[in-house]
């Protein structure tokens, strides 16, 4: 299998919003859609009319990796109101009572919410499961503090602020098969409940004995499957 080498650009210009973490450590990562293209955001966060809004990366549809703002610099990206802190979702947000951007890192995903509800291309992926793992590394070093792969520090933008983004970056963003990539896993082992359309078409190989061992498949078709399971069946098609 090929694997991906990934390089981050800096697009980071002297209008891009930033401040001082005022000594704090990032402790979370927060996961974004854009509600646009990757050129939209891009110029937006090089704008000189943008005095509101920035985040540290950009991952786009094709998995590039572009980055506006320091790691040691607070981004512009999920900040709340004191009021609003006690209404957060997130435990640590509620728990630290302070501007959330004081301690977290933001990614941007290119995607419009109502398009894709938060789904990442298999590409797209790929490269932020490679930046979760480049921004823990390079926090580990920096602060001696390895963000913990969870849910409670792995986090998506409405559960900081379920109030004004409850759609960012939506409910079809992959959060439990990213932590379980970041903790190891192997999504080639991962076991899914066969969808009736793949069931269909498989009892047509099984019944044109396409692929081999039918009994086998008969009864693998009546339970779950994995996902290197289906690239063998098609392996084989190919051959
Ligand atoms: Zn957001």
């Amino acid at each position: 299998m090929k694997v991906m080498g990934y390089s981050i650009e800096w697009r980071g210009n002297e209008n891009t919003n930033k401040s001082s973490r005022q000594g704090n450590i990032p402790k979370i990562i927060v996961n974004h859609i854009v509600e646009g293209s990757a050129s939209s955001c891009d110029s937006w966060f090089r704008s000189a009319g943008n005095n509101v809004s920035s985040a540290h990366f950009l991952v786009t549809k094709k998995g590039e990796i572009k980055q506006y703002v320091k790691i040691e610099d607070m981004a512009w990206a999920n900040g709340l109101t004191t009021a609003a802190i006690s209404n957060s979702k997130a435990k640590i947000v509620r728990d630290m009572k302070i501007n959330p951007n004081l301690y977290s890192v933001s990614i941007e995903h290119e995607g419009v919410y109502l398009e894709t509800k938060g789904e990442l291309t298999p590409e797209q992926f790929k490269a932020t499961v490679w930046l979760h793992k480049y921004i823990r590394e390079y926090v580990q070093k920096k602060w001696g503090y390895l963000i913990p792969i969870d849910r409670e520090h792995i986090l998506g933008h409405f559960e900081i602020d379920p109030m004004r983004k409850p759609n960012c970056p939506g409910e079809e963003f992959p959060f439990e098969t990213l932590i379980k990539v970041l903790n190891g896993g192997d999504r080639m082992n991962e076991v899914k409940e066969v969808p009736k359309w793949q069931k269909e078409a498989l009892e047509k190989l099984v019944e044109k004995k396409v692929i081999e061992s039918p009994e086998y498949w008969k009864e693998k078709l009546g339970e779950s499957i994995t996902v290197g399971e289906v690239l063998g069946i098609i392996s084989k098609i190919v051959k």
